[in-house]
This record gives structure tokens, sequence and C-alpha cells, in this order.
């Protein structure tokens, strides 16, 4: 077996143990003779599978009873129309957009309800996260919306937008479970699992329960409903079972190594190393400013089109994965999850070095 350090952006590196895990448990899941992808998601294995990931997700985030834990279908993509096809009461919703996700998120949302664009960072490429401590948020407004870490651009917030009293929904499909937050601060936030948590084909959804509309209009697809797989724990219908189960085993491994706080550090331990390597570089430039560098997804470029490429190609024959920007930015994107080992980082860094000294003798 030969496994590489893989920097995509998602889907993306789970973390060794829960693979080996899983692979202990594929075909004869804990004794029950079946795997976890065929057994009967109305059944007592199963559902002891998904109580306890629900449990773990409460416990490793301190989510508080008045907020329901939902593990749905559809991606990120799909909570773009449903947030604001659940959360408006009024018809007006406010979007911070800081990048593609976020755009998108406030196009779709404009089919459920009038969208007022607060703030953007459109004007420098999206490379920064716009001043929002005082921003022009309707008074009507049913929830302020920002994508908390941008994948595509590499920003990240590090501190909440003063929403005046709003409620403040977040997608934080790339920074997941990546450091502890305050629950509370939030009205709703989701992800899709396959950037930082586990195989594509789950979305979790956190949501404070009475901010749900009880009154939504006939067109809301009883699927698209939260109170639907509220009132049915997630399991109105099949859910992506196996998913599931693979998320609850990465939950048990961030506790196992002592919650959001421990993983926090060796996430911010694995960006110094990059960053620092970044800042040294007379090669390699950063696309983003300082303060907003996501933790989670560093662009970086050499200016040089066909050197970035040589630089990706040489890269991947070592073994170091995917390192290829999204077009939106061109250049090279590291991705470093929490599944991320800090020796995937000391062999990038080193051989970031190693190719800049072999290129800069011009
Ligand atoms: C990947 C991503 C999405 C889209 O997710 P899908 O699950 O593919 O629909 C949305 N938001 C962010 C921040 C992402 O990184």
């Amino acid at each position: 077996m030969s496994r590489v350090y893989n920097f995509s952006a998602g889907p993306a590196m789970l973390p060794l143990e829960v693979l080996e895990e899983a692979r202990e448990d594929l075909l004869d899941y804990k004794g029950s003779g079946m795997s976890v992808m065929e057994m009967s998601h109305r059944g007592k294995v199963f559902d002891g599978i998904i109580r306890k990931a629900e449990a773990d997700f409460r416990k490793l985030v301190g989510v508080p009873d008045d907020y329901a834990v939902l593990f749905l279908q559809g991606g990120g993509w799909t909570q773009f129309a449903e947030v604001p096809m659940n959360l408006t009461k009024n018809g007006t919703a406010a979007y911070i957009v800081t990048g593609n996700w976020a755009r998108n998120a406030a196009k779709e949302a404009q089919k459920y309800t009038k969208v007022v664009r607060v703030a953007s960072s459109e004007d420098q490429n999206f490379s920064y996260i716009p001043d929002c401590s005082d921003l022009d948020i309707p008074e009507d407004a049913d929830y302020v919306y920002i994508c908390e870490n941008n994948t595509i651009y590499g920003t990240e917030y590090f501190q909440l937008p003063n929403t005046k009293g709003h409620v403040l929904v977040a997608d934080v499909s790339s920074n997941f479970l990546s450091r502890p937050i305050d629950v509370k601060k939030y009205g709703l936030f989701f992800g899709g699992v396959q950037k930082n948590v586990g195989p594509a084909g789950v979305t979790i959804v956190c949501v404070r329960k009475d901010l749900i509309n009880p009154d939504l209009p006939d067109y809301v697809p009883t699927m698209m409903r939260y109170q639907t797989q509220i009132d049915k724990d997630s399991l109105f219908n099949t859910p992506p079972a196996w998913g599931i189960y693979v998320c609850g085993l990465t939950f048990q491994w961030l506790l196992k190594q002592g919650g959001l706080a421990e993983i926090a550090k060796k996430n911010e331990a694995k960006a110094k190393l990059f960053y620092d390597t970044l800042d040294e570089s007379k090669l390699f430039k950063g696309t983003v400013r300082r303060q907003d560098r996501s933790l989670m997804n560093a662009p970086f470029v050499t200016g040089d089109k066909d050197l970035d490429a040589e630089f990706i190609k040489e890269a991947a024959a070592q073994g170091l994965e995917s390192l290829k920007g999204h077009r939106s930015v061109g250049g090279m994107r590291a991705s470093l999850y929490n599944a991320m080992p800090y020796e995937g980082v000391v062999k990038l860094t080193n051989f970031m070095k190693e190719f800049e000294a072999h290129h800069s003798a011009v």
C-alpha cells in the first residue's frame, strides 16, 4: 500500500485511522454479519450508529439542546436553497459575498427571498474578508449569510460579522470541525462533509429549532423541510447510512485526540509552517491578504503559468498530489484539512524550497 499526501480541496483526505477502522468493519460490522452498507436503516444496529454519531457531534461541537443536528443529502448546493426556504419569514436576507460559494448561495436564495448584498470582496478577486463590523443590514432581514471559509480563494473569517442582532447563517463546508466554535452565535450552520469530515453524500445541518418558519409555503418539498427531518431524527427516508457511519468514526477520532481545541492547535501548526515558508520564499507568493489567510485552503502562485505547471507535475511525482489551484485563482492550492498530517506539510514545504533552489538561478 502506498498512500500519497493528497492536498485536494474536496473530496479530500480522511484520517488513516478512520479508513482502517472502516476497513475492519467492512464485511461484518461488529458481529452483525453484514456491512453498514447492507443493513436496514430501520434496524437496531444502524439506529445505534446514527444516535452515537449525533451524540458525539453534539459533544464535540458543544451543541445546545435547542438546536437540531441533521444528517441530510444534497450537498452544500441544496442548502443554498433550503436555508432561505425554511428561514424566510419577513422575506429579506442579507448576504456577504466573499467568493464563488457565497455568490452562488445568494443567487440561489433570490428564488425564495429578497437578497441584499451587504458586503463583498469581489473588487479584489475575493482576496480578503471585508470589514463586517458596521454593515448596513436591512431591519427586517431574516438572517445574515456568510461562507465562513472560502475554499477557492483561501480566505477565512477569524471574527464573525456584527449582525446587529440578526441571525447568522454560515456555510462551514470547508472549515467544518477544524476549530472550536460558539454554536450560540449561529442560527444555523451547515457543511457538506466531503471536505473535512467524511465521504461525499452527507450534509450536516445544525439549526436553532425556533428559527424555522412553521408555516412554509406549499411549494417547499417535503424533503427540503427541516421539520420533516427533525420529526424523524434524520430518518424520514433512507439516509446516506455508510457516510453517516464514517462521519461518526471521524467524530470519535477527533474526540480521542482531545476535541476541537486540540485539532485547532495542529491545524495552526500546519498552516504556520506553510505560510512561513511562503513568506520566506522569493519564488512563491500567496494570493490572500495576510490576516485573512485560511488555515484550511492556501492558494499560491509563482507568477509564471509554465513554472506553476512544472511545480504541480514534479510535486505529484513525489507523492504530493492535487496541488493544482482552482481556475479562478490559478497556480496552486494546498488544502490542509484535519486529516493532513504535519509530515505532509513538512514534505510539501521542503519540496517548495528544493524547487525554488533549482528554479531561481535566472
Ligand atoms: C464545496 C463547497 C460547497 C459545495 O458543496 P457541494 O456539496 O458540492 O454542493 C459549498 N460551499 C463551500 C464552502 C464549499 O467548499
